[in-house]
């Protein structure tokens, strides 16, 4: 047996040589890596295509921007602490951002924000009426209160729905908030998806972001929106509005006017916008 490995393998090996040895000498040599190319030789960051690059925030800016946030800090009606100016060379811009960690109720209690959101002062300071006047009475009718409030996005330097080449989403500002959820503490949750939750609830919630915020975008706006809301402070041309979060029918409704009688009711439509209280049959561009 040893012997006919031995042979075998000598075998292989003389073939193996007679081989090589028919072939020209160039193709014996072992093959060279292709030659480097140019660039990389220079340092890796120069070699990287050039991203967004962080700049100096303007110290007036900085300055204009902290005291808009007194009044918000006055009101002592959140937990919130000033974290570093954002200023990048693509616009991404919150001269005096703050980390909001949670609402602070009137009797006390608190409601967290999960993530802590990063919101110029005032975004943050209509968030936190919008949970303190519109969200928390709205639980407390359904004998319940807001525990948690998840947090989808606040701060994050980005193109509108994360499209390249598109222009900066009001998130680049630190002037938008997305929430997934809301928790209460018997339990209950209130989920944006599918709009899980008791109807009365949402319905609250999303006539009052209307009549808050200048951008409301929920699922029934775009593909974007299915799984949060969308609330922002951008500002437009004549105050302009733009409110789409279209709830679904609710259990039990199955006739078409009755369904009309309740879109009648919470003041909504699919594409709706309203500037003020008017509407338009106009559709904006909504992805942000
Ligand atoms: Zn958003």
């Amino acid at each position: 047996m040893f012997l006919t490995k031995a042979v075998c393998s000598l075998r292989a090996f003389a073939l193996a040589a007679g081989l090589l040895a028919g072939l020209p000498a160039h193709a014996k040599e072992i093959p060279l890596p292709p030659p480097r190319p140019p660039e990389a030789d220079l340092p890796q960051e120069q070699a990287k295509p050039k991203g967004p690059q962080q700049i100096a925030a303007d110290p007036a800016a900085i300055e204009a921007a902290r005291h808009e946030c007194e009044a918000f800090f006055k009101a002592d009606i959140a937990e919130a602490e000033f974290v570093d100016a954002i200023a990048w060379d693509n616009g991404c811009l919150a001269a005096a951002p703050v980390s909001v960690t949670a609402i602070k109720l009137a009797n006390g209690k608190r409601i967290e924000l999960k993530p802590a959101a990063v919101l110029r002062c005032p975004m943050a300071y209509a968030v936190a009426n919008w949970v303190r006047d519109a969200l928390a009475p709205a639980a407390k009718k359904l004998g319940s209160e807001i525990e948690r409030i998840d947090v989808a996005a606040s701060y994050a330097c980005r193109p509108r729905n994360n499209v390249l080449g598109a222009i900066l989403s009001e998130h680049g500002k630190a002037n938008a908030l997305d929430i997934r959820s809301l928790h209460f503490t018997n339990g209950a949750s209130f989920v944006i998806e599918k709009a899980q939750g008791r109807r009365e609830f949402l319905t609250e919630m999303r006539k009052s972001a209307c009549a808050r915020f200048m951008t409301v975008l929920g699922p029934g706006s775009d593909r974007a929106h299915e799984n949060h809301l969308h609330v922002d402070l951008q500002a437009r041309r004549n105050d302009y509005k733009i409110c789409q979060w279209i709830l679904p029918r609710p259990e039990g409704v199955t006739s078409p006017h009755e369904m009309a009688a309740i879109v009648e009711i919470e003041g909504r439509g699919k594409g709706k916008e309203v500037r003020g209280t008017e509407t338009h049959g106009k559709k904006p561009a909504n992805k942000l």
